[in-house]
């Protein structure tokens, strides 16, 4: 807190601990009608974070919600690659339009505004955070039932300021077992604590192999603790995603939009009631 502080947060420009976090939020553009919003966040890349998002926006768009999906993780951005999205995104004195995958879903990503999606983005984080906040206040999202925020892995600068600066309705937390039984996964929860945005669900990814020759299911990280965790944080949805072949095919190859499967399915009827509050 500064010395001077008179405790008018809106006459000071300090980011100090004791401001209310909705103070740094920003407002969507003036096109976008956007219902809720949900960031899925992980404590760390590659335990799935964007599989889940995808999962979670295609799940629903099929169930007849409108879906859009924001790729916060802008140095390392896969959404469009996922949904095999090749076109670039385009733009008008407006504003910048998303991109629609085959099934409908918008999708704003770094890598639809580069030339050549190989280039690497050799930017520090304050002019990354800042793309970000403009995916926000400069993408025309029009009307969208649930747009899923695809955070940067981590409770780094990033992906604060985006917490700070998108109002998000509620986050999911992806995981891996590994992950679940040391203090990775904490942070991200405690970080969600802090921010003050509700904790939907817990994802445990590669949870699970099942043997296709013996139809034995192996622990291959190690036993889940998932159960342990959400309770000690009180979260009281768990989801569980085996490892499974065809899923890294499927993003693989682009086509995330045909895959089918059960295991999130809990937290999309949650998300599915949620909206009709
Ligand atoms: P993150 O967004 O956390 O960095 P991704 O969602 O990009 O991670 O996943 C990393 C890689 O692992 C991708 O190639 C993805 O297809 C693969 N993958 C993730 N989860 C699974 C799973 N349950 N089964 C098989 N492959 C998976």
């Amino acid at each position: 807190m500064s010395e001077a502080c008179n405790n008018q947060c809106s006459e000071c420009n300090e980011d100090c601990s004791e401001r209310e976090p909705s103070e740094f939020l920003e407002k969507p553009h003036e096109l976008s009608d956007i219902k809720k919003t949900i960031g899925v966040v992980s404590g760390k890349g590659g335990v799935g974070k964007t599989l889940v998002t995808a999962m979670l926006a295609v799940s629903m768009q099929r169930a007849g919600v409108s879906t859009a999906i924001l790729d916060a993780d802008v140095t390392g951005p896969s959404v469009p690659k996922a949904f095999g999205i090749k076109e670039k995104a385009s733009n008008s004195e407006m504003g910048i339009f998303p991109v629609k995958s085959k099934t409908g879903i918008r999708i704003m990503s770094s890598n639809l505004l580069l030339e050549n999606e190989t280039d690497p983005l050799i930017w520090r984080g304050p002019v990354i955070a800042g793309v970000v906040k403009q995916f926000w206040t400069d993408v025309i999202w029009g009307e969208v039932d649930y747009l899923f925020v695809d955070l940067p892995p981590g409770t780094g600068d990033v992906p604060l300021t985006v917490f700070q600066s998108i109002p998000l309705d509620g986050i999911v937390i992806v995981a891996s077992p590994q992950e679940l039984v040391n203090m990775i996964v904490e942070k991200a929860v405690n970080m969600a604590e802090m921010m003050q945005i509700p904790i939907l669900g817990l994802v445990e990814n590669m949870s699970y192999f099942i043997c296709p020759d013996c139809g034995g299911k192996h622990t291959i990280f190690g036993e889940s603790h998932i159960e342990d965790i959400a309770m000690q944080h009180n979260i009281n949805l768990v989801c569980k995603i085996p490892i499974d072949p065809r899923l890294s095919s499927a993003t693989d190859k682009g086509c995330i939009e045909l895959f089918e499967n059960d295991s999130l399915d809990a937290l999309v009827q949650l998300l599915i009631n949620k909206g009709e509050e």
